[in-house]
């Protein structure tokens, strides 16, 4: 492993490299550590041109850029390396000079946190771990089921109330135990963490655990990849903890240490208007402090981040900015996106989408200029979302006489 040591983000303090280690001995929780590696001696073993030759399409393409030691590797799913697609309907009805598509909604469990709770399985077998525990607002929570079911391992997981069916019977199809919390996320959280202070399973909790934005950074080192090392201006992605868009940053930072990029890409993240803590800290330059959690993106319903300070540097530092959007424009987004490309996302994915079409007509974001957007989650996982915001089919009879006059109707109606 390259890992070199852990730093605090909030009082800079340095750890040496521990697997056990969560966060910083002085500031508790708060002090959210960052991992850093060892970046001239993976210069000596990572190119560009020993990964042009890589055969690995997986996120083990990067392994000398993660925490963990790679033991295990042969047995896990296959996550990473989801398509990068060039969206040309959308770039002509947005007159953008290039946009792309990172369709993360194809991993394994069907969402980016695949990325993060296969590092997070990894890390608790290298531990000696037996029992791997998360509250999730729904994806980490079915991603972490599933990839401990294949490894082995009993997963505990805590969600919210409100947690689509979809991702319940994902994660209850995997065998997880689950803990369904009377309350929203913040109170799945904070029963999860009391749960796993008394019992001491390995927390995949993802802004507590530093090894999960790593995981999450491989979205990054794949664009980047993907987009022949000239990255994008732009890189939007909606955004709940903070861990995803503090892992795209992370990677892409890796990246410019390692000289494989020469820009950063300006981070444009995306929050819901009923639950926006990120958006509204950036935009008065004040602590975050809690929202309600009142949208139907389940995934960024996160009232309490727990990654706000990875979130908010992620901005900053990338001269970037956060944007918020409403129920109504998001499953507008998700319709418009598959209908025209093809991908069906659920509602916090589509929120990127939403957010980048704000941002075009804003001109925040200039036509000229190129744009990722990151598809972080399936469609498939919320389909109710979906069934309210469109008319539900009506109901042919056999009959096709019948049916050729109703259908002839709805063709003239078409025209
Ligand atoms: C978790 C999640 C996000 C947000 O990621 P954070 O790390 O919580 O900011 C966005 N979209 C989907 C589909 C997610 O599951
Ligand atoms: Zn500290």
């Amino acid at each position: 492993m390259f890992v070199k040591q852990y730093r605090c983000m909030r009082c800079a303090a340095v750890y040496e490299p521990d697997d056990a280690r969560m966060v910083c001995d002085t500031c508790g929780d708060d002090g959210i550590l960052d991992i850093e590696f060892d970046y001239p001696a993976i210069k000596q073993v990572l190119t560009k041109a020993s990964l042009a030759e890589n055969r690995d399409s997986s996120i083990w393409r990067y392994l000398p850029l993660l925490p963990v030691k790679g033991t295990y590797i042969e047995r896990a799913l296959h996550v990473g390396m989801t398509p990068y697609y060039r969206a040309q309907n959308l770039e002509t009805m947005f007159n953008q000079k290039r946009l792309s598509l990172k369709d993360d909604s194809v991993n394994p469990t069907a969402s980016l946190k695949d990325r993060a709770s296969i590092i997070a399985v990894m890390k608790a077998m290298e531990c000696n771990h037996k029992v791997i525990a998360c509250a999730s607002t729904g994806n980490a929570a079915t991603s972490l089921a599933g990839h401990a079911a294949r490894m082995g391992l009993k997963a505990k997981i805590f969600v919210p109330k409100r947690a689509p069916k979809g991702k319940l019977a994902q994660l209850l199809a995997y065998g997880a135990d689950l803990y369904r919390v009377d309350g929203d996320y913040k109170a799945a959280y904070r029963l999860s963490k009391q749960a796993i202070d008394h019992y001491g399973w390995y927390n995949r909790n993802a802004a507590i655990n530093p090894h999960m934005v790593e995981g999450k950074k491989t979205v990054a080192l794949e664009i980047a990849e993907q987009s022949h090392w000239q990255v994008p201006d732009w890189v939007v992605l909606s955004v709940g903890d903070g861990c995803t868009i503090g892992g795209v940053y992370k990677g892409f930072s890796d990246l410019l240490t390692l000289g494989f990029i020469d820009k950063m890409p300006r981070l444009l993240g995306v929050q819901s208007s009923g639950c926006d803590p990120f958006y509204q800290a950036w935009k008065n330059d004040a602590p975050l402090t809690e929202t309600n959690e009142d949208t139907l993106a389940d995934s960024i319903a996160v009232g309490i981040p727990r990654n706000a300070d990875k979130g908010l540097r992620a901005v900053k530092d990338s001269r970037g900015a956060f944007i918020t959007v409403d129920d109504e424009s998001i499953m507008s987004a998700a319709l418009l996106l598959a209908r025209n490309e093809g991908v069906f996302a659920e509602p916090a994915a589509a929120a990127a989408l939403a957010g980048y079409i704000k941002a075009s007509t804003m001109k925040l974001i200039p036509p000229d200029s190129q744009v990722a957007i990151i598809i972080s989650g399936n469609g498939l996982k919320d389909t109710d979302a979906v069934v309210r915001h469109i008319q539900t089919p009506e109901l042919y009879s056999v009959d096709f006489n019948r049916f050729k006059q109703r259908s002839n109707k709805k063709e003239e109606k078409h025209e």
